[in-house]
């Protein structure tokens, strides 16, 4: 890859992940922390793959993220199937991977303090 193609490829990815952060921000959509092996029912199983570490509900506007894998590509992965509902899962796959290999420490942090601002457990009559 040519050094102007991978500033592109960077650039394209820390724009991503702004764009990430924008929506995140809105705080229209909240963030549940699961198990994801004993998920709660509120948790639908959408298309789940049984390796699946994550989920986003359209219709509940949650991110479901399982905390004991790792939270920041989880929660990115998440957010554009959120920001972009008619990408397929390989075309999120690729985006996440490609904003986890530019992401700054200053764009990790605002994901960490936004995704805070709207993080919740499961409701209660699951637990
Ligand atoms: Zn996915």
């Amino acid at each position: 890859m040519s050094e102007n193609s991978r500033r592109f490829e960077r650039r394209y990815a820390r724009d991503q992940a702004n764009e990430c952060l924008r929506f995140l921000s809105r705080r229209t959509w909240r963030v549940v922390y699961i198990d994801m092996f004993n998920r709660p029912k509120s948790c639908r199983p959408y298309d789940l793959s049984p390796g699946a570490v994550g989920t986003c509900d359209y219709e509940e506007k949650t991110l479901f993220i399982d905390y004991r894998h790792d939270v920041m590509s989880t929660l990115i992965h998440e957010l554009i199937h959120a920001r972009y509902p008619n990408k397929t899962e390989k075309e999120v796959g690729r985006l996440e991977k490609l904003i986890m290999r530019y992401l700054t420490p200053g764009q990790a942090v605002q994901l960490h303090l936004a995704m805070s601002a709207v993080l919740d457990t499961p409701d209660e009559q699951d637990e």
